[in-house]
């Protein structure tokens, strides 16, 4: 069994508890074999928890357990189990969900969505690619699933030294795979969708969001159209925005299915979009801003911040008195209290008034942990324009 053993720092820190360790706050690495579960220990010898370890990753540990437990099949099955009761009680009105969010559910860097009875899986280091064959029988035991696909195409992965794959590991994935949302059926395509094939972690917001948006509605960055199929179900018209030809056919099709004629979805850039809405002096009841996330790291947050400014001022100036904005960031590096200031900044230069309706993040089922604020990204605000 490896050893880890933290400097002074790196032991105040995970006492504090955060569940990584970075390998700058290590002062001993002791036959850690790459991948493998090793032993936090203090300078003395005294166990602290058990982990995965890294060796090319800045997170060199990533917390287990803090009992000294066996760690073999059955406790990674228990650990499955609880993931999915818990979501049994959350989840509701859908088969679109994430099943396992890593850390959240004590599966550090492992992804597992379920759509329908197809799973799709993530693996983000050389501890949960090693424990594959192991994930793959414990699913295969409880939920019988109809495939198995394996979607690690992430950049993250190369931090861990990892390659870039995409494999079928059981039965049979069609191309697009029908799930419903509420009211809502749409085609996720688990093979080539962002993400596993779709934004699972918006799920609650859009059924909120539809309960507030009437009238004439914009889903800007709208992708296969989720917010604007919801909101289509008790609106007149909804404009679905997004520069991604390939995600508004989807967008499309998901709308016939549903049968909402009452959609339309143009190639645009949403920045140019909404400059020209304004000066055909066009506005809207409701708008829906979900834009990619803009801060990548924490040295552009700048750069992001100026791009939700300008987007969520442009948004505001375009919306009817009364009118509902629905504005999310799902960039970590950028906080809710600095998000908030940048709405304050927008409501002031456009001189409206703007009402806090609802103020959420990301669904359920992407719980967070209280000390891992990594584990927290998606900011969802609410707002009215009383005037
Ligand atoms: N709201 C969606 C998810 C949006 S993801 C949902 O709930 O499912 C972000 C989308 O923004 C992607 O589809 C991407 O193609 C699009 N996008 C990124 N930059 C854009 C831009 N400048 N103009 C228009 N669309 C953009």
């Amino acid at each position: 069994m490896g050893r880890l053993i933290p400097t002074a720092k790196g032991l105040a820190w995970f006492r504090k508890g955060h569940p990584w360790i970075f390998r700058n706050d290590l002062a001993k690495i002791q036959d850690a074999a790459p991948g493998s579960i090793v032993f936090l220990e203090e300078k003395n010898g005294k166990f602290l928890a058990q982990g995965f370890y890294s060796e090319h990753s800045k997170i060199a540990f990533r917390l287990v357990s803090r009992s000294q437990e066996p760690i073999h099949l059955n406790f990674w099955k228990e650990r499955v189990e609880r993931a999915w009761h818990y979501r049994e009680a959350v989840v509701e009105k859908t088969n679109a969900y994430r099943l396992i969010y890593g850390e959240s559910d004590g599966i550090p860097s492992l992804i597992v969505d379920r759509y329908a009875d197809h799973f799709v899986l993530q693996t983000l280091s050389r501890a949960t690619d090693d424990l594959l064959d192991m994930f793959t029988k414990i699913l295969l035991e409880i939920f019988r699933p109809s495939s198995l696909l394996l979607r690690n195409d992430l950049s993250v992965r190369e931090l861990e030294g990892l390659p870039q794959q995409k494999k079928l590991i059981m039965g049979e994935c069609p191309s697009k795979v029908q799930v419903f949302e509420g009211k809502i059926q749409y085609l996720a395509d688990l093979w080539k969708g962002q993400k596993t094939g779709a934004y699972l972690d918006q799920r609650e917001n859009r059924a909120v969001a539809s309960r507030f948006l009437r009238g004439k509605v914009l889903d800007a960055f709208c992708y296969h159209g989720l917010f604007a199929l919801h909101a289509a179900r008790h609106t007149a018209q909804v404009t679905g925005v997004d520069s991604s030809q390939e995600a508004l056919e989807q967008a499309r099709e998901n709308a016939l299915l549903n049968g909402l004629a009452n959609t339309e979805f143009r190639k645009e850039n949403v920045f140019s979009f909404l400059k020209a809405e304004a000066e055909t002096g066009r506005h809207y009841d409701g708008i829906i801003l979900d834009p990619p996330a803009f801060a990548k790291s924490k040295e552009n947050v700048g750069g992001a911040s100026r791009g939700y400014k300008e987007l969520n001022l442009k948004a505001i100036r375009l919306l009817n008195p009364g009118g509902i904005l629905v504005t999310s960031s799902c960039s970590y590096n950028l906080s809710e209290s600095r998000f908030l200031e940048i709405l304050r900044e927008c409501e002031r230069d456009s001189g409206a008034t703007l009402r806090i309706i609802g103020k959420r993040g990301q669904s359920a089922d992407h719980p967070v942990l209280l000390s891992f604020p990594e584990s927290s990204y998606l900011k969802c605000l609410f707002l009215e324009k009383t005037q």
